[in-house]
């Protein structure tokens, strides 16, 4: 039996249930696996986090090398103004044969290998200069300008653990181990429809009456971009039922997430929720107490996630931030898994009277209080400028009134 339990008693039976917020948060967490792990080139692995812990293959550096350029010599034999007879150099890269005797040097550049023999390295400042002899000015105690062996690793070190993000340190500490791939749970592979039948390309053709440029794909696919994940933008379909059904099953041929805008709410031309589910997606949630967004769709086949948004512009990247990056960032192994989150304190009452979560798009100023969040104006879903004024989302409850001064958590969308 349904439980029928329609938000707006319009004598319509609208959504059988519509979940909160924060429950819908942990639905799609819960449902979403990582991807399997695999070895992607160093650069491909690049913002991803590694899937394994990564140990040092050997001691890194490999050998003793000298820090500078100068002269390996024996520390013993020196004291001011003593000579020192060359006997071959040892450039990075090109080890000198040769062992050092008493009153001996080897000419050595920065990261050449330290000669046998030799216990330390003069630089060349401290002596009288390049030549075939040269004076030294002091002594020079052991291990001077000396890189150990082993000093950055040693074999066998937890080097680099899983789970942590690989950004250009990492890769220069694994690649100076000889990694060439590093194991990392790839990026999921993400297809983007925007339905509807009123949408045209942009920069395609002028606007027919009743039109309207496709803006949402774009966005989304951006918005993926951030997320550090590529995605395909499929042409908007019609809300055309087989034409929908077509574009739809295509794309969960191949994704691992698939994001629609448009069509899932209650109307007559509001197929995605059907297509899908005659197409094998199981739902686990259609609808939440979340504004905007309230038509948001979540649904599984086998491996691959649905999410379908709704078409408001707004709507549809509100619930993008909010539900699918958290989710792209799950199946890629990353914990911190959504914006920044702050506390954002507003400077004057807000109240939310909708009986589901308001994000509600603010501007931000730095006072010596910490943030200060100022509403950008009228919220309306179809306001895309609401989130280019925007630099954060302010996450006010259900039927709660925040005082000014008071503070609710906010998503920073970006940096002030
Ligand atoms: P829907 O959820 O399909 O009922 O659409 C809600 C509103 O969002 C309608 O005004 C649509 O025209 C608009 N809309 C739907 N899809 C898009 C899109 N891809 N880009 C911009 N606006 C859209
Ligand atoms: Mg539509």
């Amino acid at each position: 039996m349904i439980n029928v339990k329609a938000e707006e008693s319009n004598g319509m039976q609208l959504f059988e249930k519509l979940i909160e917020y924060a429950e819908a948060e942990r639905l799609v967490l819960e449902n979403t696996d990582k991807t399997p792990a695999e070895n992607l080139p160093l650069m491909e692995a690049r913002g991803l986090v590694f899937a394994e812990d990564i140990e040092a293959k050997f001691d890194s550096p490999p050998f003793d090398n000298s820090a500078v350029d100068g002269y390996a010599v024996r520390s013993a034999d020196t004291e001011a103004g003593k000579t020192f007879e060359v006997v071959d150099e040892a450039p990075a890269g090109r080890p000198s044969g040769k062992s050092i005797g008493e009153g001996e040097a080897i000419k050595i550049f920065t990261g050449g290998v330290i000669p046998d023999g030799a216990d330390s390295v003069v630089m060349v400042e401290d002596t009288s200069g390049w030549g075939e002899t040269f004076e030294i000015g002091k002594a020079i105690p052991v291990e001077n300008n000396l890189r150990r062996s082993g000093e950055d690793v040693m074999r066998g070190d937890l080097m680099l653990r899983a789970g942590t993000e690989i950004g250009p340190y990492e890769i220069a500490l694994a690649a100076s181990q000889g990694y060439g791939e590093l194991p990392v749970h790839r990026r999921p592979k993400v297809v983007v429809l925007s339905t509807g039948t009123e949408l045209v390309e942009p920069g395609e053709r002028e606007l027919s009456p009743g039109e309207i440029f496709d803006s949402n794909s774009f966005a989304m696919v951006a918005q993926c971009h951030d997320a550090g994940v590529e995605a395909r933008r499929v042409h908007a379909a019609s809300d055309d039922a087989d034409v929908l059904r077509k574009a739809v099953s295509e794309a969960l041929e191949t994704a691992d997430v698939v994001v629609t805008s448009g069509g899932v709410s209650v109307g007559e031309k509001d197929l995605v929720k059907s297509t899908l589910l005659d197409l094998g997606v199981e739902q686990v949630f259609w609808g939440v107490k979340f504004k905007p967004g309230k038509p948001l769709f979540f649904g599984m086949r086998d491996d691959a996630r649905f999410f379908g948004l709704p078409g408001n512009p707004v709507s549809a990247m509100v619930c993008f931030e909010l539900f699918v990056r958290p989710a792209l960032m799950a199946m890629m192994g990353k914990t911190d898994h959504r914006r920044p989150t702050i506390e954002v304190r507003f400077d004057e009452d807000m109240s939310n009277r909708f009986g589901r979560m308001h994000a509600v798009r603010v501007s931000l100023e730095k006072t010596d209080d910490g943030l200060v969040a100022t509403s950008v104006g009228a919220q309306g879903s179809g306001l895309i400028t609401s989130l280019t004024k925007a630099d954060a989302i302010a996450l006010i409850g259900p039927e709660s009134e925040v005082k000014a001064g008071e503070t609710v958590e906010g998503i920073m969308l970006r940096e002030i």
